[in-house]
Parts: structure tokens; sequence; C-alpha cells
């Protein structure tokens, strides 16, 4: 690109010269005529532009005159004894090749870059080196130990040979976003001391056909250069979805670029050492031919970090940031259940930001609660005056109906209640602490949906049935969310099938509306035996706005 801006410059300065030398003695019609008739022209230098160049007698100076452009210019000229030649229009050819060459040179560019951009190199992120080691990463031991496994693969491949076993050649991570997948890669190819080449599935689906399947010749290509490797293809299932048989385009275009890559994948040879490695968030929507034997045949699951995996987690993340005493990594990986590595990232940066803005030079304990909260439900708004006293009284009575079923029914730890709503569209929240637990009983998710129907429950008996509102409408989903796993997925009801697998019970609406009325009248019947805390708290919220656990319990511990 630099190249053709120079060159255009160039063009315009000589264009610019080419005009300006025109520019130079030039000599009205008038004049020059005036001087054929005192004969005072030696040489008339003729061509066809509209400017034409003639020489004085005893005077080298060319001057420069408009061309009439007359039929019998050449003659009058002749018969006044000058001596007439006839030349080529120097100035306007230089500008016509100069042009011409200008526009070739355009065209070369403009094809040149598409074809890098559309065909070739949708450019591949290539790091020979980059700084992250199995050190860097907590947590996720069983991942890490087969993460292992890879490297000695890379680093020592004669040991394999010598037993002629065959080494994994396609690798799927699986597991939650954020859960430290492409870190898992990177560090495989640092450990191995090897090239890293990475790209997004969605990078090959074009809308051409043939596009995605050149693309990842080209990243072969490049990555066989160095005969050991690491390919990561971040989103597999941009191309190896289960193909469906619909006829689309695009369905075509990632046929075709599936079938380049199992292609490709294939044809390593024994002196090439290369692993790619494809991550996706759901291993199940992957087509059969992708994960057979032979093809990506290791699944290895990065999952989201239990209480352990979190602390260490954070213990990495502060490592190097200064805290105070008020920071209890333990606590702060109890509450933080379901989060992922990078929402633990998140956390402890919007903490340090926070404390920065609080000037602190240390995060304490309130930073880190703050940042938690904005990670949760999103910031605060600032500006709450749209929120009228009745709008506020119906957040209160709400989140307190939540609150209270959610303390009888102990479902979880209630750590904080606000009632100012947020700009991720909450009108307030209740924010709980659930326990690490790696099944769910049927007691649990029946206490869950209750203590989910808890808002909607509360506003029906402080303010009538005809009176609810649609504050409550993402209870709702979650509830019934669960409501459809307990029947059709785990067996819960009456009938241990699952459903969806059945794919055709007509009465199964019958017994997922049915669940939800029972379950609903218990949430109703723990609200009305409750019915003054139910009013205390919601009055204290609406003194207060928000409350802290110590204080939620305070009120509810009878
Ligand atoms: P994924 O590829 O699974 O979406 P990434 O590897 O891109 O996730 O992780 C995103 C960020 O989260 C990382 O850059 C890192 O800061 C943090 N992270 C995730 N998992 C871990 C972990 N196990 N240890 C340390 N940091 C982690």
């Amino acid at each position: 690109m630099k190249k053709l801006i120079g060159f255009i410059s160039l063009f315009i300065v000589i264009l610019l010269g080419v005009n300006l030398i025109d520019k130079d003695n030039y000599i009205s019609y008038i004049e020059f005529y005036k001087k054929v008739n005192n004969k005072e022209i030696d040489t008339i230098f003729y061509n066809n532009s509209d400017k034409i160049k003639f020489k004085e007698k005893n005077n080298d100076t060319v001057f420069i005159t408009d061309n009439p452009r007359t039929e019998n210019f050449k003659q009058e000229m002749l018969i006044n004894g000058i001596d007439f030649k006839e030349q080529l229009n120097i100035g306007n050819s230089l500008t016509a090749i100069l042009t011409i060459i200008l526009i070739s040179s355009l065209i070369f560019v403009i094809y040149k870059k598409n074809k890098k951009n559309t065909i070739l190199v949708k450019e591949f992120n290539t790091e020979d080196k980059n700084n992250i080691f199995f050190k860097d990463i907590a947590g996720n031991e069983e991942a890490k130990e087969n993460a292992k496994d890879i490297v000695d693969f890379l680093k020592y491949p004669e040991k394999y040979e010598k037993l002629n076993a065959r080494t994994p050649k396609g690798i799927i991570f699986y597991g939650e976003p954020g859960t430290g997948k492409t870190m898992m890669a990177k560090a495989i190819a640092s450990e191995a001391n090897v090239p890293f080449y990475s790209v997004c599935g969605s990078d090959f689906m074009e809308m051409y056909v043939g596009v995605g399947a050149s693309r990842v010749r080209n990243l072969f290509k490049k990555a066989r250069e160095n005969k050991k490797a690491v390919i990561f293809i971040d989103e597999i299932d941009a191309i190896g979805k289960k193909r469906s048989n619909s006829l689309q385009n695009s369905n075509e275009e990632r046929e075709q670029t599936l079938n380049a890559l199992l292609t490709e994948m294939s044809g390593f040879s024994k002196d090439e050492n290369i692993v790619v490695i494809a991550a996706t968030n759901r291993i199940d929507i992957l087509d059969d031919a992708l994960i057979r034997a032979g093809r990506f045949d290791r699944h290895i699951e990065i999952g989201l970090p239990d209480k352990v995996a979190r602390e260490k987690i954070l213990t990495l993340l502060l490592e190097n940031k200064k805290t105070d005493k008020t920071i209890d990594i333990k606590d702060i990986a109890k509450k933080t259940i379901y989060f992922s590595g990078a929402m633990l990232d998140s956390l402890v940066n919007e903490a340090s930001i926070i404390a920065i803005k609080d000037n602190k030079e240390e995060i304490n304990i309130t930073h880190i609660d703050k940042a938690y909260l904005k990670i949760l439900a999103g910031d605060e708004k600032k500006d709450k005056s749209f929120l009228n006293s009745k709008d506020k009284k119906i957040i209160a009575v709400h989140e307190a109906g939540h609150a209270i079923v959610t303390k009888v029914l102990n479902v979880a730890t209630i750590s904080k209640i606000s009632i100012i709503p947020t700009i991720k569209g909450a009108g307030g929240f209740c924010v709980n602490i659930f326990e690490d637990n790696l099944f769910k009983s049927k007691k649990e998710l029946e206490n869950q949906i209750i203590s989910l129907y808890g808002g909607r429950c509360a506003e029906e008996i402080i303010f009538g049935n005809d009176n609810v509102t649609t504050g409550a409408y993402n209870d709702i989903e979650k509830a019934t969310n669960i409501i459809i796993d307990y029947i059709s997925k785990y067996g819960m009801d009456n009938n241990i099938l699952n459903y969806k697998m059945l794919n055709e019970d007509k009465n199964i609406i019958e017994q997922y509306k049915n669940l939800s009325n029972i379950l609903y009248e218990k949430c109703k019947n723990i609200l009305l035996n409750n019915i003054n805390n139910l009013k205390i708290l919601s009055n204290e919220l609406l003194e207060k706005e928000v409350l802290n656990e110590k204080e939620i319990y305070s009120i509810l511990k009878d």
C-alpha cells in the first residue's frame, strides 16, 4: 500500500512538472502571428496537442503558443520560410503512459490485496513464541495432565515411533466459554517449543464455495513448513456442526471446508508432528465424521472451575496485585460458584479499577464486592429519578418474596438484596450463593423452582392477582427450564424416561403445568406463613434500598 501511495505521489509530481514546463515561455497567438509576419520565427515544433513550440532566429529559447489547428497552418508557415518539424506530443504521451502505468498498478494492487484477503490469508494469527505456560493455568488438573502427554508427543516423537504408537493428531477441547481452552492450547505450544497458529472456525466461512477449503490448505501449508506446530481452531462448530439435509450454499461451503480439513489431517507424513486442537462449547453438536477415530479423537473437557480451582485461579490472578488483609481468597472462591476463569479475571480486574477510582493503593473486599455485583447484575443505574414510589414498592415486595422463600427452604445463602435497577435491565436483584454440588437432588430442584416463584407470589399476595407485574418474566423462564429438565430429562416425575428423546408425548405439557401449579402453591403457603417477615423486609428495603447478608439475616432470624 505504501508503495502505491509513493507511486501516486511521484505520478502527480511528474504530471505537474510536465504541465509546468508547458507553462514556461508562453506567448499569445497574436504575438506569435506578428513574429511570423516579421519573419522572426526559425522553427516550429508541431504536434497535435493544444500547444505548439517554436524557436526564434538567433535565439535557442523554446517558446510556446496555442495551436490554431487550422487546415493550412503548415502550408502558411512553410510559405513564410519557417522550418516545420512534426513530432510526438511528449507531454501528452508521458501523461498517457504514466496514467496507464498508474491504472495498471492500481488494478494489480487491488487484485493482489483481494486475493490475499479473500482466498489465502484471512490472517492466521501466528505466534512463534507466546508467553503462556502450564504454570499460568490454575486448576483444570486433569486437562493439564492430558495436555502434558501432547507436549511429550511433540517433543519426543521418536519415543512413540519406536513402538509404532499412533499419536493423536486431532484434539478437541470442550467446555464453557472462558474456561481457558485457548490458554491450554497456547501452553502446549510453548511447553513443546513449537509455533502456534490460531484461527477461528468462522474465519473459514465465506459466501463463496471453495474459499474456506483453500484457506484450510494454506493454513496447513504454513504449519507444515515448520514440521512441528500446534494449530488451534477456535469455535470449530462453525465448520464442524452436524450436517443438515438442507441444500443451502453455506452448507456446501461448510462441507468443502470440513473435507479439506479432514484431508489435510490425514495427509500428515511421518516426519511431520503437527497437532490440531479444536475448541468448542458443545461437543454434542459436532459432526460424527469429525470426532471419529483417527480424526479429532481425543476429547478433553475444560470445564468450569470448582471451589478449589477457583481459589487457585484467584491466587494466581491476585499474585501481582496489592491486596489488604480484608481479602479472604477462600471466601471469594466460595461466593463465585459458576464463574469461569475469564469471569474471575474480570472480577479481579474490575476490583483493581474500582480501587484506583477510590484512590486506594490496595484492593480491599469492598472493591471485590462491588466488582462482583457489577459482573453478576451490571452497573447500578446512576439516575434513579425515573423510578416512582409505586415501582419501588413492587420491586421491594418482589425481592423480599425471593429472599424469604430462599431462606425458609435453605436454597442458598443470600448475600445481598438491592432494589436499585441495573443497566442490564434488572429491576432489583437478590444475590444467592449456592453450594458446589456435583449433583442436584429432586428436592433441591423443586426448592429452586419455588424460590424462583417467590417474587411473583409475593406480588400476588400483597397487591392482588390482578396487579401482578411483568417483573417476573425472567424468573418464569428459568423456572420453566428447570421444570422441563425435571420431567423430560431427569425422569423425576412419575415416569423415569427421557421425553426429549421420545419427542412426542402429548400429555407432557399437562405434566409441566401440574408440577408448576403444585410448586407455586407451596410457595404461596411459605409466604402466607411468613407474611409479617415479608412486610418487614420489603419496608426495610424501601428504606435502605440495599441490604447485605448480615442485615438480611438479622431481619429474618425468626
Ligand atoms: P476459552 O478459550 O475457553 O474461551 P480463554 O483461554 O480465552 O478461554 O480464557 C480467557 C481468560 O480467562 C484467560 O486469558 C485468562 O485470563 C482467564 N483464565 C481462564 N481460565 C483460567 C485458568 N484456569 N487459570 C488462569 N486464568 C484463566
